[in-house]
């Protein structure tokens, strides 16, 4: 179980890679194993575009290696937070660029677009803090308050999901989100959809299990 959740965690810095989201060795990736409450997470100075399964390091509850030789990101604090935070069972920190643009100057990514609300609706950006410390985690922690991603003011992103496929698939959503609200905000001042529209769309959604593939029922002349 351990040796196939950290070739996941490679594969996920690997994807992360190739969509842009994740530059050199900037951004990390972890995974809770849900058997022994081990976490999985990227090495420190890592490529992440070549991440392989021995670059991934697992760690127990006080942090000791439990598998691996290298040190564990400099952002542990920030990955066991969340992990243990809520239902979060892989966790994505990034320096994407157009989420660390939109939070170099924003307090809010804003919904401009009904998809955002699969990541609960507008996108906080936690405060800025130094890197690697307990002050940052706390308040990404704090920003991610029912939501599966947030910005980090002047530094990058984090998302969240049950899974590492939910984790990554959801920033690559905020990206998409933060890329735009760029482009939108170069014509002029974007049109937000408000707490009503985004209530609308959450029982239209409900109503048509959207997002879930359906077999269509063929028509009565194609039967
Ligand atoms: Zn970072």
């Amino acid at each position: 179980m351990t040796s196939q959740l950290r070739s996941e965690v490679a594969a996920a810095a690997r994807r992360l890679a190739d969509a842009g989201l994740l530059i050199g060795t900037a951004g990390n990736v972890s995974a809770r194993d849900p058997e022994t409450g081990h976490v999985a997470v990227t090495g420190t100075g890592v490529v992440l575009a070549g991440c392989r399964p021995e670059d991934v390091t697992v760690v127990d509850s006080d942090r000791s290696i439990v598998a691996g030789t290298l040190v564990p990101t400099s952002e542990l604090d920030l990955h066991l937070a969340v992990l243990s935070s809520g239902a979060a069972g892989a966790v994505v920190h990034t320096h994407a660029p157009a989420a660390t643009a939109v939070a170099c100057v924003r307090d809010e990514l804003p919904v401009l677009h009904y998809q955002q609300i699969l990541l609960g609706g507008e996108i906080r950006v936690a405060p800025y803090a130094t890197f690697g410390t307990p002050e940052l985690a706390a308040h990404v922690v704090e920003a991610l308050r029912d939501r599966s991603a947030a910005l980090m003011a002047n530094h990058g992103a984090v998302a969240h999901g049950t899974t590492l496929d939910k984790a990554v698939d959801n920033a690559l959503l905020l990206e998409w989100c933060c890329r735009l609200f760029l482009d939108a905000a170069s014509l002029g001042t974007p049109r937000v959809l408000d707490q009503e529209h985004q209530r609308a769309v959450v029982e239209a959604a409900i109503a048509r299990d959207y997002g879930t593939p359906r077999t269509a029922q063929p028509s009565k002349e194609h039967r």
